[in-house]
């Protein structure tokens, strides 16, 4: 139930379509208005916009929105696929005057590409060399006008100069349990499935926050009314199927109770390094920063601190264990 991006996600099904239809994140979607306004009004591309924050919030959803919204085509690619300059120049040389160009992952562009990309986002030219050796000469290649939008987990995870260079830096937030109300009934409409509005707030309540997992676990549940036989999804159907994907009442899953309880029962409550608790997982320690922890973080389960993971009063509460009477020796 991991909120990070599956193959198998039908994510493009539930994706909104206009900034009308896209739920939450007011703060991000009030501003990207006038940006977008403004940018049209003009007759300009729209400058750079960099989404970031956790898998599964949107940030891909709105890139596409921004595009349509601006009346302009889209190009996605990522990060890692760039392998080379030549890949990028292939992808910006080919851009239609104020297109949108997506590079999601954009912390994980190779970093000679990454110098590459710099002028081509400050004064819209490529330079590149050609050739090899002491005949190699470079050349500057103008581009059109276009907007590039990157999405990467956090902020922080991108070098200065590239972080510098978007005029549009929006950061997404986890989505409040009213909001994933929202997004789940519009699933479920689209998904043709009657739900009850307890059904709806079971589902949200249980999403982590995150537009992707309630879309997963919306039809997971789907699954469970269909072969019960369920012609509406109510309350304690919802329930029933969550409780049987092992997705408890904060709507943590197994990974994330696997997290917590290695804390407290090897750790007394930490603090402990997010090494460890990776090797011990065995789960990449990215994962365990831009995907597991975030929501914890939010929920005050734990509290990341110079000295490493710490298990808070809630933490314990939830697992139902008592914090060690005397700290650790
Ligand atoms: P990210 O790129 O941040 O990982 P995506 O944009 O791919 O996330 O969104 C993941 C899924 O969540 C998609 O299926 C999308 O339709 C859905 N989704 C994201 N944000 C919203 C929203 N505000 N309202 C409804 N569905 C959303």
């Amino acid at each position: 139930m991991s909120p990070a991006r599956q193959p198998d996600d039908p994510d493009a099904a539930l994706r909104p379509k206009s900034l009308g239809e896209f739920v939450g994140q007011a703060a991000a979607r009030d501003n990207l208005r006038v940006f977008i306004d403004a940018a049209r009004g003009r007759g300009e591309a729209l400058d750079h916009v960099l989404f970031f924050g956790p898998p599964g919030l949107g940030k891909t959803t709105l890139a596409q929105i921004v595009a349509r919204e601006l009346g302009v085509g889209f190009r996605a690619t990522s990060g890692p696929v760039i392998a080379k300059a030549g890949d990028l120049a292939a992808l910006l040389t080919n851009l239609e005057p104020h297109d949108v160009l997506f590079i999601d992952e954009i912390h994980r562009l190779n970093p000679v590409v990454e110098e590459v990309l710099y002028p081509a986002m400050e004064d819209r030219a490529l330079d590149l060399i050609i050739g090899e050796g002491p005949s190699a000469r470079s050349v500057r290649i103008d581009l059109p006008p276009f907007t590039l939008v990157g999405a990467t987990t956090r902020q922080g995870l991108l070098t200065t100069p590239l972080r510098d260079r978007f005029g549009i830096p929006v950061r997404l937030q986890f989505y409040t349990e009213d909001e994933l109300v929202q997004v789940v009934t519009r699933g479920a409409g689209l998904l043709g499935m009657a739900m009850h509005p307890a059904g709806a707030r079971e589902v949200a309540r249980r999403s982590r926050g995150t537009p992707r997992v309630a879309g997963r676990l919306l039809r997971r549940v789907r699954d469970f009314a269909n072969v019960a036989g369920a012609a509406e999804i109510t309350a304690e159907l919802a329930d029933a199927a969550l409780t049987r994907l092992e997705i408890d009442q904060l709507g943590l899953d197994a990974m994330d109770r696997r997290y917590l309880t290695m804390i407290a029962d090897i750790y007394r409550g930490g603090p402990v390094g997010v090494e460890t608790l990776a090797a011990g997982l065995s789960e990449p320690r990215d994962t365990v920063e831009e995907v597991i922890e975030p929501y914890l973080i939010q929920l005050g389960l734990i509290a990341r601190t110079a000295r490493g993971r710490c298990l808070n009063a809630r933490g314990w509460e939830h697992l139902g264990l008592a914090p060690p009477a005397s700290p650790p020796p």
